[in-house]
């Protein structure tokens, strides 16, 4: 399996911190390697490695990175959801299989350039919607959502309940 690496534009600490939060959780739960964040912001990464800490896995967390360095060395696809974009179900056919994925969501508008320098500007549907959901999606489609009942090896694991809540801790 190949890594994939999320890369969060136009973060904001003070009034994106919930957004950016949750498309780091969501993308650790659909499996990805970890995210880059552009605006440095060090509560974000505390909060996200408490996540693992508790439910395991070794997602990374990079604040104060901007996009264009973290695309300068990659070495695998571009993929950046726009609302612009191609289809997703045609997309998703052209991306190898054998190569790392770096896929970058925005939060406002990002800059033109990102259109140039993206291999594959994709769309989760043509309605303005919002950069989780556009995430989520878009890694569900790619991975077959294999991710999402992993063991994580984590300190806590959820055991899947039709009524209620059963955690197991794993004792130190
Ligand atoms: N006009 C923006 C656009 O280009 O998609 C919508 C801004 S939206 C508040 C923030 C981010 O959510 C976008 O930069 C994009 O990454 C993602 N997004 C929103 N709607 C999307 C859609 N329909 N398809 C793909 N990505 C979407």
């Amino acid at each position: 399996m190949t890594d994939i690496w999320i890369m969060r534009t136009g973060h904001r600490p003070h009034r994106d911190k919930r957004v950016t939060t949750h498309v780091a959780l969501s993308s650790r739960a659909l499996g990805a390697k970890g995210i880059y964040v552009d605006a440095e912001d060090r509560v974000l990464e505390e909060n996200v490695r408490s996540v693992s800490e508790r439910f395991g896995g070794d997602f990374e967390v990079h604040t104060g990175i901007k996009w264009k360095e973290a695309v300068r060395g990659f070495d695998g696809t571009v993929v950046h959801l726009t609302m612009y974009g191609q289809r997703l179900d045609e997309a998703i056919t052209k991306i190898p299989s054998d190569k790392d994925i770096m896929i970058i969501v925005g939060a406002e508008k990002v800059p033109p350039e990102m259109y140039e320098r993206a291999d594959l500007n994709v769309s989760v549907g043509n309605q303005p919607h919002s950069e989780i959901a556009a995430l989520s999606i878009f890694l569900y489609g790619l991975t077959n959502g294999k991710a999402l009942y992993e063991d994580r090896g984590g300190r806590f694991t959820v055991i899947p309940n039709s009524r209620g809540k059963t955690v197991v801790e794993v004792p130190k």
